[in-house]
């Protein structure tokens, strides 16, 4: 009796104290952050803080969209320690929300090496939001059981709601319904307590769809719809992957799939010009990518000059990123949800 309860108080102090670590630690990140936000305002108010990054940290992808801008030209991945080290060099420089994208994430080691990372990023960096474009293939029921607790979105890609115009675009895996994929994903991220994004790009191939009702249907957190982008070296030129000309759509048209989907109150437009230089984009190699001059310029690696000198090479307008909405409610222990 007496050896059962002293067991049951020790186990009760060492929780006690994991807990209270976990806490001192947190408090002491999120006190560096902003210690760290402070220092560069006051060196340059000009000065940017990357609080919301972009790691495509794959450019392999398993399908084949006709105007992918962001391409297969490596194979590379880094180590993950040295992925790890970079997001700790961003941590420390003020950022608050990483999304890993591709590329395909969910490919390279089948998904581990991204939810390492996202596990990391939530259980030692303390990120308020850690997110994931996918395009849906590869994920699994295991995936969100082993790592779903950690994620706070889950982002689909999804064009149309006509599997024929999906095939026609690239957005599919050979013998795989990509809408199937997506409605697995949906139903997990209910299930696992994960919030669910959907992205579309509008081009010429769905500019006339109507997908209120199935998009309603979804119940995204947030529709982001994107109007299909040119970037030379990526989907224009002589040396790009992908030729972007026969998917590129006018603003008005644009515009007029927006009217037809203004019902949709979570829908978040994205057109050419808000897209182009309002996001950190940090490729395979680490290395910000500057698309001010409508190629990807990339600077040298954070972990080759640190975060502070490479952001210099970044193109990033903040003024844009606030004024497209890239600043939102991005952790999912703020949605107060009934999942
Ligand atoms: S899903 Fe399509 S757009 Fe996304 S990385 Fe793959 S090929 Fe590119």
């Amino acid at each position: 009796m007496v050896l059962r309860l002293m067991d049951n108080s020790l186990s009760f102090i060492l929780r006690l104290w994991r807990v209270t670590q976990i806490f001192a630690r947190k408090f002491r990140l999120r006190f560096n952050r902003s210690l760290t936000f402070g220092k560069a305002q006051e060196e340059s108010p000009k000065s940017v803080v990357p609080l919301s990054v972009n790691y495509h940290f794959t450019r392999q992808c398993n399908y084949s969209c006709g105007f992918c801008f962001h391409t297969a030209l490596t194979s590379f991945v880094l180590p993950i320690e040295k992925a790890k080290l970079g997001l700790k060099l961003l941590s420390d420089a003020g950022m608050i929300k990483v999304n890993f994208s591709g590329g395909e994430p969910f490919l390279h080691q089948r998904g581990i090496f991204l939810g390492e990372l996202v596990k990391y990023c939530k259980e030692e960096l303390y990120l308020d939001s850690v997110t994931v474009v996918t395009n849906g293939s590869r994920v699994t029921r295991k995936w969100f059981e082993d790592y779903g607790t950690y994620l706070d979105i889950m982002a689909v890609s999804c064009d149309s709601f006509d599997e024929e115009v999906n095939e026609k675009i690239g957005r599919h895996a050979k013998g795989k319904s990509h809408l199937d994929s997506l409605r697995r994903i949906r139903a997990w991220c209910r299930e696992y307590q994960v919030l669910f994004k959907l992205n579309t790009v509008v081009n010429t191939y769905n500019v006339g769809e109507n997908m209120c009702e199935q998009v309603q249907e979804l119940q995204p957190c947030r529709w982001k719809v994107f109007q299909c982008l040119s970037i030379d070296e990526e989907n224009q030129g002589q040396n790009a992957l992908r030729q972007v000309e026969p998917f590129l759509i006018t603003s008005d048209q644009f515009q007029s799939f927006l009217k037809r989907h203004e019902s949709v109150s979570t829908l978040v437009p994205e057109s050419n010009l808000a897209m182009r230089n309002s996001y950190f984009i940090l490729d395979e190699f680490m290395r910000f990518l500057d698309n001010t001059s409508g190629c990807k310029k990339p600077s040298p690696s954070i972990l080759d000059v640190g975060v502070k000198e490479a952001l210099k090479f970044s193109g990033f307008d903040e003024q844009m990123f606030f004024k497209r909405g890239g600043k939102y409610n991005w952790s999912k222990s703020d949605a107060n949800l009934e999942w």
